[in-house]
C-alpha cells in the first residue's frame, strides 16, 4: 500500500488525484486538505477515509466537525493544518495541488519530514526554488513533476542520467487566443478566457494558460527542476497537446513524451515512479492526431511570457514579484475588476515598483507577496 496526503483535495488536481486511488486499489489517504469546499471534503472523507483533514477556515473546520461526529477523523485549520496535514507521520508522498504561494511552508515541512513530493503546486518552486531545491537534495527527497510539460521532460530524462541537457523544449497549446493580435484581445470576457482549448483545468491556471503566464511559470519550475539556464529552456507552441515537452542531448537527439491531454497520466507517473501502471483513460491514437504542427510564442502579444523570462532572469524575489502580481491580477480580471489586457500591465508595474532582493529568505519571500498585495491594492 502507497500512503499519500493531499494538499488542495477538492480541486481540478486534488480530484483527479482521488480518481487515480480510487482505479488503483493500492494508495492508502492519510489526509486531505481543501480550502472551502467542505461539502466535497466530507464526501471524500467518508469515500477515502484519511485519519485527517485540512479545512482552512476555523469556522468552515468546526463546521465540518460537527458534520462528521460520527466518523472517526481529526479536523485541522488554518496553516498549522496544513502542515499537520503535510507532515501527517504515516504519508510517504505529498500531492500538492494548492494554489499558490501558500503551498511553500508544507511543502518546506514535508521535505524535513522525509516525504517524497508530487509537486504540481509551481507556485512553490517558482518563488523560493532556491529554498526547496537544495533542502529537497539535503534530505534526499525526490520532487516529482505533475505538471504535464515537467512529467514529460522527466520521464524524457530517464536513463540519462550520465548525458547532459542540452536543451529543453517546453511546449505550449497556446491557449484559446493563439494568433490574435492585443487589439484583438482588447474584449475578452471571463467566459472567452475560461475556455482552454484541450486541457480541463482550475479557473486560475486557465486563465494563465490564456496569457501565457503559466508558460512563464513553468519556464521557471523547469529551470529549478532540471538545473539549467535560461537560455536552454526554448517555448516552442504546439496546438494539439500531444508531445508534452522534449529533451535535446549533445548530439541532437531528441527523446519526448507524447500521450492524450489527461493530467491523471503524470499524476499517476508521479505517484508510482519509476513504475508505470496500466491506464483506463484514452490512449493516444496516432492515426487520430492529424498533423502535428510547431511554432514560436508571439512574446509581444502575450507579454506574460517575456515578464516571466525577464523576472527569472533577475533572480532574488523578481520571481516572486511576477507571481504574486499575477495571481492577484487574475483574481481580479475573475471578479470581472479590470480587463484581461490589465493582466500584464498590472505584472510589469509591480516588477518595476517592488523592492529588489537578491536572495531572499522564505519570509522575504512571503513578505514580497504581501507587498505586491499592497501595491496593487492602492494602484487600482
Ligand atoms: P483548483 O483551483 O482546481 O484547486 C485548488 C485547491 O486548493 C482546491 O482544493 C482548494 O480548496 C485548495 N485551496 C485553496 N485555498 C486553500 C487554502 N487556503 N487552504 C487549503 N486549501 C486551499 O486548482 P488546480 O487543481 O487547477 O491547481 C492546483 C495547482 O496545480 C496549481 O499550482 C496549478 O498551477 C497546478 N497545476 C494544475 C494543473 C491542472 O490541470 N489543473 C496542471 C498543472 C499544474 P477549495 O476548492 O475547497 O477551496
Amino acid at each position: 500500500m502507497k500512503k499519500i496526503a493531499i494538499l488542495g483535495s477538492t480541486g481540478s488536481i486534488g480530484t483527479q488525484t482521488l480518481d487515480i486511488v480510487k482505479e488503483q486499489k493500492d494508495i492508502q489517504v492519510t489526509a486531505l486538505a481543501a480550502g472551502n469546499n467542505i461539502d466535497l471534503l466530507e464526501k471524500q472523507i467518508r469515500e477515502f477515509k484519511p485519519k485527517l483533514a485540512a479545512v482552512w477556515k476555523e469556522e468552515k473546520a468546526k463546521d465540518l466537525k460537527v458534520r462528521m461526529a460520527d466518523f472517526d477523523v481529526k479536523i485541522v485549520s488554518g496553516m498549522e493544518g496544513l502542515l499537520d496535514v503535510a507532515t501527517e507521520p504515516e504519508g510517504e508522498i505529498l500531492v500538492t495541488a494548492i494554489v499558490g504561494m501558500l503551498g511553500i511552508r508544507p511543502t518546506i515541512a514535508a521535505i524535513t519530514a522525509g516525504k517524497k513530493i508530487a509537486l504540481a503546486n509551481k507556485e512553490t518552486l517558482v518563488t523560493a526554488g532556491h529554498i526547496i531545491m537544495p533542502l529537497a537534495k539535503e534530505h534526499q527527497v525526490p520532487i516529482l513533476p505533475v505538471d504535464s510539460e515537467h512529467s514529460a521532460i522527466f520521464q524524457s530524462l530517464q536513463g540519462e542520467e550520465r548525458n547532459a541537457i542540452h536543451k529543453i523544449i517546453l511546449t505550449a497549446s497556446g491557449g484559446p487566443f493563439l494568433g490574435r493580435t492585443t487589439e484583438e484581445l482588447q474584449n475578452i470576457s471571463v467566459e472567452d478566457a475560461l475556455k482552454h482549448p484541450n486541457w480541463s483545468m482550475g479557473r486560475k491556471i486557465t486563465i494563465d494558460s490564456s496569457t501565457l503566464v503559466n508558460k512563464g511559470l513553468e519556464v521557471m519550475e523547469a529551470k529549478w527542476l532540471f538545473d539549467v539556464d535560461l537560455e536552454q529552456i526554448q517555448v516552442t507552441i504546439h496546438p494539439q497537446s500531444v508531445i508534452h515537452s522534449a529533451v535535446e542531448f549533445e548530439d541532437g537527439a531528441v527523446i519526448a513524451q507524447l500521450g492524450t491531454p489527461d493530467m491523471r497520466l503524470p499524476i499517476q507517473y508521479a505517484l508510482y515512479y519509476p513504475k508505470r501502471r496500466s491506464f483506463s483513460g484514452r490512449h493516444l491514437d496516432l492515426f487520430a492526431c492529424g498533423s502535428l504542427t510547431f511554432e514560436k510564442p508571439d512574446m509581444k502579444t502575450f507579454r506574460g511570457l517575456a515578464l516571466a523570462f525577464g523576472a527569472m532572469e533577475r533572480g532574488g524575489n523578481m520571481p516572486a514579484v511576477f507571481n504574486a502580481a499575477n495571481e492577484k491580477a487574475v483574481a481580479m480580471f475573475l471578479a470581472e475588476k479590470i480587463p484581461y489586457l490589465a493582466i500584464p500591465d498590472i505584472i510589469e508595474s509591480s516588477m518595476e515598483e517592488i523592492s529588489f532582493v537578491a536572495d531572499p529568505k522564505i519570509e522575504e519571500v512571503l513578505e514580497t507577496e504581501t507587498a505586491v498585495y499592497q501595491y496593487i491594492e492602492s494602484r487600482w
